[in-house]
């Protein structure tokens, strides 16, 4: 794979405000890059690994790592495709829905999508009779994207690429970062870059993965080299501020394992931001949200999940039980990789993405069947990877259970359901 060229630097500095008082708090070892799958034995000898750490900068309260990958190496031929699951496609139709009724969308408005993936939610503006355009990075993905009629330009989404696509395309009501500004080094510049991109009365709207489950849920696995930033609203009105953006909405959303979609305008549409959003920024401090002590407090729930994981695993083994898991996301293989769980005690996973099915794991090396696998070789446990779907997974695999397969949650705690 594309390992072997990636470049790697440790930032000094945060990545939110510039300052430079960075603490460290998590530390999940040296790991291979968690969407690195590999096509064959042949290539564990050569995979790289890196250093995997969380800090948090003590002026703006940013969580984030420090060690940084080349986004070519990372993200050049991504295997992330968004379309694959059912509930995204509920969560992608809903998104469409409430940006178009937000702004009174209709067919002379552009909605532009920075790392729009395969268009699985620049689809469901298209079916509202909104024009669109994706911009997507990874050639593979953005191919598939306009052979499935969702015009996308393969490029990064920076200042110069959307002043450029601006001018070809006209400006954008909507600029949205689904999932993204979490996976850029620089979230100040790509926010600059949707408010370079906006109409008058345009509207830039983010979601990412919100802190509250990673703190609160233990949700360590969200953590691998993609995932950059870690954020609070305190530190995305940080970020907003720099940018020339303020935030008049912030919505709760379930996907990822529990995400914000904040919605920003122009700092010189909207001077302040919105009251409602910086009450929700004080109640998350009284929280511990943006504090070190509650970080530290994290990391110790940390060690325990891996410990007693670890021994379930292992004395389900030691009584003749036969394992295997669900899912390959980028997650799961942080948990794999942390936790050192490789094929002597997960022998298979199994996957519904075509993309890594036939691959192995990064840095454990776990073969990936495809999902009907499952029910075929029926182990008697099987450890959910992609948790954050386990519902929806455990409904899919109901000849799996009917035949008396068990599934194991592993987070926040492990459990057998
Ligand atoms: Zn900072």
């Amino acid at each position: 794979m594309t390992t072997a060229r990636a470049l790697h630097h440790r930032r000094s500095t945060c990545r939110g405000c510039g300052g430079t008082k960075l603490a460290s708090f998590l530390h999940l070892g040296e790991t291979a890059l968690a969407n690195a799958f590999l096509r064959s034995e042949a290539e564990f000898a050569a995979e790289k690994r890196f250093p995997l750490e969380v800090v948090i900068c003590s002026e703006c309260s940013l969580v984030q790592l420090v060690d940084v990958i080349d986004p070519e190496a990372l993200f050049s031929n991504y295997l992330y495709v968004t379309g694959t699951s059912d509930t995204m496609k509920v969560h992608n139709a809903e998104y469409a829905q409430t940006i178009c009724g937000l702004l009174g969308l209709g067919p002379n408005d552009l909605v532009v999508e920075a790392a729009s993936n395969d268009g699985s939610l620049l689809k469901h503006f298209l079916a509202r009779g909104v024009r669109v355009l994706g911009v997507e990075p990874a050639t593979n993905i953005a191919a598939k994207a306009n052979a499935d009629g969702v015009r996308t330009a393969n490029e990064f989404f920076t200042t110069a690429s959307a002043r450029s696509l601006r001018t070809q395309y006209g400006a954008a009501a909507a600029v949205i970062a689904n999932n993204v500004l979490a996976h850029v080094d620089e979230p100040v510049k790509f926010l600059a870059a949707a408010k370079a991109f906006l109409r008058p009365g345009g509207v830039v709207s983010v979601e990412a993965p919100y802190i509250e489950e990673f703190v609160e849920k233990n949700e360590y696995d969200t953590v691998y080299h993609e995932h950059l930033c870690y954020f609070s609203i305190s530190a995305l009105l940080a970020i907003c501020e720099r940018a020339g953006l303020r935030i008049f909405r912030v919505d709760r959303k379930t996907v990822h394992g529990g995400s914000i979609r904040m919605y920003a305008k122009a700092v010189e549409e909207a001077h302040e931001h919105a009251p409602a959003v910086l009450e929700l920024a004080r109640a998350e401090r009284g929280r511990g949200f943006t504090s070190l002590a509650r970080m530290q407090t994290l990391a110790r729930a940390v060690d325990k999940q891996k410990s007693d994981l670890l021994a379930l695993l292992r004395r389900l083994k030691s009584e003749g039980k036969t394992l295997g898991a669900y899912g390959a996301p980028a997650k799961g293989n942080t948990l794999l990789n942390f936790c050192g769980i490789g094929t002597d005690l997960v022998p298979f996973t199994v996957d519904k993405s075509p993309l890594k099915v036939g691959l192995f794991t990064p840095g454990m090396h776990l073969p990936v069947y495809h999902a009907d696998e499952l029910a075929k070789r029926r182990p008697d446990y099987c450890l959910i990877l992609a948790w954050n779907f386990a519902d929806e997974i455990m409904r899919q695999q109901a000849a799996y259970r009917e035949a008396g397969g068990r599934f194991i949650v592993p987070i926040p705690t492990p459990r057998i359901v």
